[in-house]
């Protein structure tokens, strides 16, 4: 499990047919109190938790786990990491958090097509993907997470609920699918997603100092240059609207 930086690790998702987000784990092992953003796809959980283990990381360790959003790739293999680790909560923004709580799958699967396609291919039932939320998430609340506080940016667009981590004595930005590497941005055309919406998302985010940019796929930026996100906001102007 490669090391970001001061309790920052990086798990890189395995992309197959559907992709597979990255998984983010937050803490210092020795707080005992880490946290998982984004487990990914279905049935791309327990490779996570094994390249955890390697580290001689206890899976009681792992307290929680932390949605930037609840698209399938990211949210996909919750049920496999909760069936190993039956003590740990889930923390989703308020926005998305009303609806995975309610088993609206809308979000989860973004348009009807993909659902019947995810259905069949993983042989998911109707509300596979509906979870209790122990802490509903808000824009602009700090988390202390085994040792370093992260702020809540509440960013929606690619989907209602998304949201951005960001620690800011590091500079370390944890978007999800908002923003990637290469001037990329997130889909604006599945359920709950909005172009002008994600613009704004785009230009707020563009006012934080980031230097490290952990996005939910493809590569990771360790050094991002200055403007790099104000730069992404606008070659994607005309698109957004
Ligand atoms: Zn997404
Ligand atoms: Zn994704």
């Amino acid at each position: 499990m490669p090391k970001v930086s001061e309790g920052v690790y990086f798990i890189e998702g395995q992309d197959e047919m559907i992709p597979d987000s990255h998984t983010y784990v937050l803490g210092d092992p020795s707080s005992r109190d880490l946290s998982l953003v984004d487990p990914g796809l279905t049935r791309k959980g327990s490779y996570k938790l094994d390249a955890i283990k390697k580290m001689g990381i206890e899976m009681e360790s792992i307290k929680r786990v932390i949605m930037t959003h609840t698209h399938l790739d990211h949210i996909g293999c919750l049920t496999e990491i909760q069936k190993r680790i039956p003590s740990l909560e889930l923390w989703v923004h308020l926005e998305e958090a009303r609806p995975l709580e309610q088993g609206d799958e809308r979000t989860v699967y973004g348009m009807a097509m993909f659902q019947q396609m995810c259905q069949a291919q993983y042989g998911l039932k109707p509300g596979a993907y509906a979870f209790p939320v122990d802490r509903k998430l808000r824009d602009g609340e700090k988390l202390g997470l085994g040792g370093i506080v992260w702020e809540v940016l509440h960013i929606p667009g690619h989907s209602m609920g998304s949201i951005a981590l960001y620690e800011p004595s590091q500079k370390i930005l944890i978007p999800g699918d908002v923003v990637y590497a290469d001037h990329a941005i997130g889909r604006f055309d599945l359920h709950g997603a909005d172009g002008k919406v994600l613009r704004k998302s785009l230009l707020r985010l563009a006012e934080l100092d980031v230097k490290v940019l952990l996005p939910g796929h493809n590569q990771v930026v360790k050094k991002v240059p200055p403007g790099y996100i104000q730069k992404t906001a606008q070659q994607w102007e005309p698109y957004l609207t």
